[in-house]
């Protein structure tokens, strides 16, 4: 069974965590309009990752709901979602944010970007992947409109709604606290700051709605990230 996970993910950074299979891991959304896009790969092999794609067509939701579970690309199940305080409303439509977006809108390049934090956080971890699998985005809130628009809209989720995951295999799942600044799926409203830390812990402890920084392994810790 790995470490029990526990501590800070900056806002803006990524943090890649080793489950084994039956352990579980609260994420909480300390702020509350923190997205968090999430990843799982395969301890044992790599090539086999959390899909999306194949989720959507193996529980018929848009959205995870509890009690789901997250399938590979071989159509194994992953992860289950097991609890979640928020409105329900998750994104598995949208590729994660990378330095060709933020290029896109016009941003200097070194843009912290969600691409580089699965990277660099697998690698930091010790792993290494061929790939950047679309991620599930927890708490962005994508709207589709008369079954065929997709908005970007502000999150739904309320200062320390938190959710539960379920490893089904031994995995690594990373996490990274989007540094999206410049549409507005972090804030609740323009003018604040759009990168916060989310906490993870394991469920048997009792801090869910508690603040400030914990410590992670080799991790990043900060009460709160600036803007930019
Ligand atoms: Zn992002």
């Amino acid at each position: 069974m790995a470490a029990e996970p526990s501590g800070i993910i900056e806002g803006g950074h990524g943090k890649a965590i080793e489950l084994g299979a039956g352990q579980k891991i609260r994420l909480v959304n300390i702020h509350g309009t923190q997205v968090v896009d999430t990843w799982a790969l395969n301890r044992r092999d790599m090539t086999e990752y959390l899909s999306v794609e194949q989720t959507r067509r193996m529980t018929g939701h848009l959205h995870p709901e509890v009690g789901d579970s997250f399938f590979s690309n071989r159509r194994n199940p992953m992860l289950r979602l097991v609890e979640d305080t928020s409105p329900g409303r998750h994104d598995m439509l949208i590729a994660c944010c990378d330095k060709w977006l933020y290029q896109h809108y016009g941003c200097p390049p070194g843009h912290r970007n969600c691409r580089d934090n699965f990277t660099e956080a697998l690698f930091e971890a010790g792993f290494d992947a061929t790939i950047v699998p679309n991620p599930v985005n927890f708490w962005m809130n994508v709207p589709v409109e008369d079954n065929r628009t997709v908005k970007l809209a502000t999150p739904l989720s309320k200062p320390g709604d938190h959710l539960v995951l379920e490893a089904l295999i031994d995995c690594v799942v990373i996490f990274s606290a989007c540094p999206m600044d410049v549409t507005p799926i972090n804030v609740a409203r323009t003018g604040l700051p759009s990168r916060w830390p989310i906490r993870c812990s394991s469920p048997s402890r009792s801090d869910v709605r508690t603040r400030g920084a914990g410590s992670l392994r080799a991790g990043r810790v900060s009460p709160q990230s600036p803007r930019g």
